[in-house]
């Protein structure tokens, strides 16, 4: 079923009430009409007894006597019969009358008591008093009735007319008050609530200038008055809102500008920084060659002095120093400018280790640090780029040999992997040097990050290797990782065997093309 509307609830609502006030308010006149036309009828009922007492000559309409002995069985008549019961078990009730309806005729029946001599006098055509009895009259014994019976279709048929006009007047009072309650509720009130209804549409449709104009001086003004003054806060909101939305949005002009300049001095920086290192390179290299010239030299010389032996390996020490800083800052600027290109090609992991232990054995030598490759039979090749994987490998076996102690093992692992479900290798150097406590072991992969400051005077270094293969791994698409405790780390790297180099989703899409 549909929901009624406000007005259709108060008009059904408003209806019944009136309807059940009306019907109760029907209900008195109906019935007394009734009963007023019954005492009416009683009365001239004993009016013509009381002229057929004085003489019984004057005829009246179904007239008769009936006595005593005989009103009990007088023909199956059940009111005369009942009517002698009752005069007889109360002396107090002297007669009674009754409306009663037969088909669609009314007859009018009184029954009047005859006590002591009274039915003998009328059995012998002699006058009686039919007055109010006294109380004498109720002590003597019960001697007859008499019994009248008029038509009464003029009285119900008055009662009828009287009972329809009421029904007439009850219906026209109910019309009328639905009017009444239409004009008062529906004009006066509905009609109000409807205005606020409006007002708080065009409110939810964005017009937060309309206001209630409500002044019915009750509290539905109270009510416009309240959702006035709430509009009016939800405008000054909104007007904030707006503000701070607006500052919002000049800030964030400000600051994806000074992101551009950030942007733009970060690439000047590493490009900066690329062309330096590649500019501080050539020197550097051609005095590292003429360092070693001159050891070679003096080596050969048996006159040398060796303090000039000594210093010159200083200055290569030093230099190469120099240079490896140099070319891990170079790598990082590289990387940072977007400036480093793979060169991916078919690559023999043997091959690749053994180059690495045979570059780094003479290091690790100076240790006494024994150099292992522990690897299966049958490693596949690998599609990669061979040299960015040894510059990984290089730097984790070079920290390897840095951080063990003297006379130990190095290990270098190579295991078939799988690397996302997909065939792979894992290579990792294995060390049995101090470690590096756990809360540590993300961070030694962010730039210029050591474990302790004190390394880089006792061990050397930039703190940048470790960075730079990470940079490098993600590059190939491989994974890097550690695992360390107190007795030594392993440093690790996966890759897939056959490597496609991931393309980045662009930053900004071109909505235009
Ligand atoms: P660098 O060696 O130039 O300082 P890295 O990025 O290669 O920079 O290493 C960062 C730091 O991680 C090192 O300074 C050292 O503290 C720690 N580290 C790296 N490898 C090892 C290792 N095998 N054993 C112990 N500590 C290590």
């Amino acid at each position: 079923m549909a929901r009624l509307s406000l007005t259709q609830r108060s008009q059904l609502v408003m209806g019944a009430v009136a309807a059940v006030a009306i019907s109760g308010a029907m209900a008195i006149p109906w019935f007394q009409i009734r009963d007023s036309s019954v005492a009416q009828q009683l009365q001239s009922m004993r009016d013509f007894s009381k002229v057929w007492g004085k003489n019984p000559d004057i005829s009246i309409d179904q007239f008769r006597f009936v006595k005593g002995s005989d009103a009990k069985a007088a023909g199956g008549d059940q009111f005369l019969s009942s009517a002698f019961d009752e005069f007889a078990a109360s002396p107090d009730i002297f007669d009674r009358y009754e409306l009663q309806q037969s088909g669609d005729a009314f007859v009018s029946r009184y029954v009047r008591a005859l006590r002591g001599n009274q039915a003998e006098l009328v059995t012998t055509g002699q006058a009686i008093s039919l007055e109010v009895p006294d109380a004498a009259w109720r002590k003597l014994p019960l001697t007859g009735v008499i019994s009248m019976q008029r038509s009464a279709d003029a009285t119900a048929r008055l009662i009828w007319q009287d009972q329809i006009y009421i029904l007439i007047g009850g219906g026209l009072a109910w019309i009328g008050m639905i009017f009444a309650v239409r004009l008062f509720v529906v004009r006066g009130y509905l009609r109000a609530v409807r205005r606020l209804r409006d007002v708080a549409n065009r409110v939810r449709a964005g017009d937060l200038s309309s206001r209630s104009q409500l002044r019915t001086g009750d509290e539905l003004e109270e009510l416009g008055t309240s959702f006035n003054s709430m509009v009016a806060t939800l405008n000054g909101s909104q007007k904030q809102l707006q503000s701070m939305n607006e500052s919002l949005d000049f800030k964030l002009v400000q600051l994806s500008e000074a992101n551009v300049g950030l942007f733009e001095s970060n690439r000047l920086k590493s490009e900066f920084l690329a062309n330096v290192s590649h500019e501080l390179r050539t020197p550097l290299n051609s005095v590292i060659g003429f360092a070693e010239l001159l050891a070679e030299l003096a080596r050969k010389d048996s006159d040398a002095d060796p303090k000039r032996i000594r210093y010159i390996e200083h200055i290569l020490k030093s230099g190469r120093g120099l240079l490896e800083m140099i070319n891990e800052l170079l790598d990082m600027a590289k990387i940072e400018a977007g400036r480093m290109e793979l060169s991916v090609s078919n690559s023999s992991i043997i091959d690749l280790l053994e180059g690495i232990c045979a570059i780094m054995r003479p290091q690790a030598d100076l240790k006494k640090i024994t150099l292992e490759i522990h690897r299966p039979d049958g490693l596949p090749t690998v599609e990669t780029d061979p040299g960015k994987l040894q510059q990984i490998l290089y730097n984790f076996v070079s920290n390897a040999i840095k951080f063990s102690p003297e006379g130990s093992c190095v290990i270098v692992r190579a295991d078939v992997w799988s690397v996302d479900g997909a065939p792979g290798l894992r290579l990792a150097v294995v060390d049995r040097g101090p470690g590096i406590p756990l809360d540590m072991q993300q961070t030694i992969f962010e730039k210029f990050r050591q474990v302790d400051a004190s390394h880089t005077k006792s061990h050397g270094g930039t703190g940048l290797g470790l960075a730079i293969c990470r940079e490098l791994s993600a590059m190939l698409g491989a994974k890097l990782g550690i695992e360390s405790n107190s007795k030594g780390s392993s440093f690790w790297v996966e890759m897939p065997l056959d490597f496609r180099a991931k393309k980045l989703p662009p930053l900004m899409v071109d909505r235009a093309g």
